[in-house]
């Protein structure tokens, strides 16, 4: 059996840090905000060249809870992707703005900047791009945009920890940046965890408050807030983590340059130097017309494998009143007919990536019986 995911690695590797790290909190008494959870906001702000980092419950929140700090919400419009998890677009509506989908580029599967420039109207407050499978959009282009018509440009980096766009990190191209910490992400907490990067002094001070019940003071709340708060645990977890953040997608890349080896005959991710973007391969996605037929051969062998989405956010049932119909965004609806996520982690062998090479490069050769 090849799994697509196996977290039991990573964690073996670094099991006497993150047991050391635990019991240190276990032993504090202080489980919610305190001095692990400062120590990480300050680490994961460093390792970004930014000023603040603000520990938040998860991703979806520290995509919501930066939106709603900017003053986004009833009325507002934000662009954004339908070629996305589907916690992007919860995480808009749930400021009561409504989100505009625009069709995204074939080759990086992130957002068409040409479309989104062109789904501005006077309602358009921000602009929130995907690094999709840990490949950044072109934020050089994003940034113009955001800029000439005063929007607030907010990074989703939940797939792209770590990843950059001509040489600088994402995350630090936006008014503000989300990542998440879900287990399975390129920085993975032990639970459920995220955390929004700025440099504006006004929206880090609104972000502390937000997540936490809207109190300056203690017991005294400036505004109404929310229950976000990342917490001691995973915070201590991450501080270990952080610092083997480059080596981990360094191991994605080696890996996906075997893929890019031994794979024949379907459509592959970028590379560089194809794009300014590093892509540090949160998820190695191919393409090809086929992709439901390799997907079953695959299972029979044993191998797992995933799709990175079956239905797009647009024709979702739980969309259906945004009233995108089929065909609107042609491209977004081409790629969830074709694209296959293949395993790769830090910790698998590059054996095994080739074994799963072989076995699509079979398979696509003699495609009708698959
Ligand atoms: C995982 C993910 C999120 C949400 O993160 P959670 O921590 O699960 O809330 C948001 N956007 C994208 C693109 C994601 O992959």
């Amino acid at each position: 059996m090849i799994p697509f995911h196996d977290l039991t690695v990573v964690h073996a590797e670094l099991a006497d840090e993150i047991e050391a790290a635990t019991e240190r909190v276990l032993r504090s008494g202080r489980y919610i905000l305190g001095a692990e959870v400062e120590a990480f906001e300050d680490e994961f702000a460093r390792y970004h060249g930014m000023r603040h980092a603000i520990g938040v419950a998860s991703g979806t929140d520290a995509l919501h809870l930066a939106l709603k700090a900017a003053g986004i919400g009833p009325g507002d419009e934000v662009v954004t992707v339908a070629w996305t998890a589907v916690a992007t677009v919860n995480a808009i509506e749930q400021t009561g703005a409504k989100p505009v989908f625009v069709d995204v580029c074939p080759q990086t599967c992130t957002i068409d900047v040409a479309a989104a420039a062109s789904a501005i109207t006077p309602r358009t407050k921000a602009i929130v791009p995907v690094h999709l499978y840990g490949q950044p959009a072109d934020l050089t282009r994003l940034r113009d945009l955001a800029d000439r018509y005063h929007l607030f440009l907010l990074e989703d980096c939940a797939q792209a920890a770590g990843a950059r766009w001509e040489g600088r990190r994402v995350g630090t191209w936006g008014n503000a940046a989300a990542f998440s910490f879900y287990p399975t992400k390129n920085l993975g907490a032990c639970g459920d965890g995220g955390a929004v990067l700025t440099n504006d002094d006004r929206l880090a001070a609104r972000l502390r408050r937000l997540r936490h019940h809207g109190q300056g003071n203690r017991y005294h709340h400036l505004e109404r807030g929310f229950n976000s708060r990342l917490d001691e645990l995973q915070a201590a977890i991450l501080r270990v983590k952080l610092p083997h953040l480059d080596a981990h997608n360094r191991q994605r890349q080696r890996l996906a340059g075997c893929y890019r080896r031994h794979l024949r005959g379907v459509e592959l991710p970028p590379s560089p130097p194809a794009t300014p973007g590093e892509h540090v391969y949160h998820l190695y996605v191919i393409r090809h017309p086929q992709r439901q037929l390799i997907h079953q051969r695959l299972a029979q062998r044993r191998i797992e494998t995933l799709i990175h989405y079956p239905v797009p956010v647009h024709r979702q049932p739980a969309f259906a009143d945004l009233g995108y119909a089929e065909g609107s965004l042609p491209i977004t609806e081409r790629l969830a007919r074709e694209v296959l996520s293949l395993p790769l982690y830090p910790g698998l062998k590059p054996s095994v990536v080739a074994r799963v090479a072989r076995a699509i490069s079979l398979c696509v050769e003699a495609p009708v019986p698959c």
